[in-house]
């Protein structure tokens, strides 16, 4: 039997917030600056969300964050989309508009509309994902196939999408 967790039921902690209990025992309080509501995680795996790039947190690992969710980046009619701080995002202003999303599997979502896009392989050369090295010979070929198989569900099984603890930030200044 899967209990609620109520930790992140909002009336609940709303009503101990009313009654004065603000001891949290065993439970973690919700902090809503912290942690995506319900509503924002269906709405970043169902719709994603558009937002200015300045609002997305540059976490320490390099990948993009949401509070302490970890996300996918990409722009409206771009064919790719970003899990790091690579090259491309970095020529970026900060003010543009981008998508973000946490879906695991299939099609991204922007302005109602799902449209398949491929892994940037600059975000994956950043990474060092699973060894991937696209600037050594012998890496090419095994490189080449990781990004036709990637998977974004095994990324975000080894970049734990959520919740992202004690992550610090990155200033946003630009990679070179
Ligand atoms: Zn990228």
């Amino acid at each position: 039997m899967k209990l609620p967790d109520f930790a992140e039921f909002e009336p609940f902690q709303h009503l101990r917030l009313t009654m004065g209990a603000r001891k949290a025992g065993h439970f973690e309080l919700f902090n809503a600056a912290k942690h995506l509501t319900g509503r924002e995680r269906s709405e970043l795996d169902q719709q994603g969300k558009r937002l200015p790039l300045f609002k997305i947190r540059r976490f320490a690992d390099l990948t993009w964050g949401l509070k302490n969710t970890r996300l996918v980046v990409y722009l409206e009619d771009a064919a790719d989309y970003h899990l790091a701080q690579c090259l491309v995002t970095a020529g970026w202003d900060s003010s543009q508009a981008v998508w973000i999303s946490t879906r695991r599997t299939g099609h991204l979502p922007a302005s109602g509309k799902e449209a398949s896009r491929s892994v940037c392989p600059h975000c994956l050369q950043l990474l060092g994902y699973k060894g991937f090295d696209l600037q050594r010979n012998r890496k090419i070929a095994y490189s080449k196939n990781l990004i036709s198989t990637f998977s974004r569900e095994e990324f975000f099984h080894l970049y734990t999408l959520y919740p992202v603890q004690g992550m610090a930030e990155r200033p946003s200044e630009k990679l070179a």
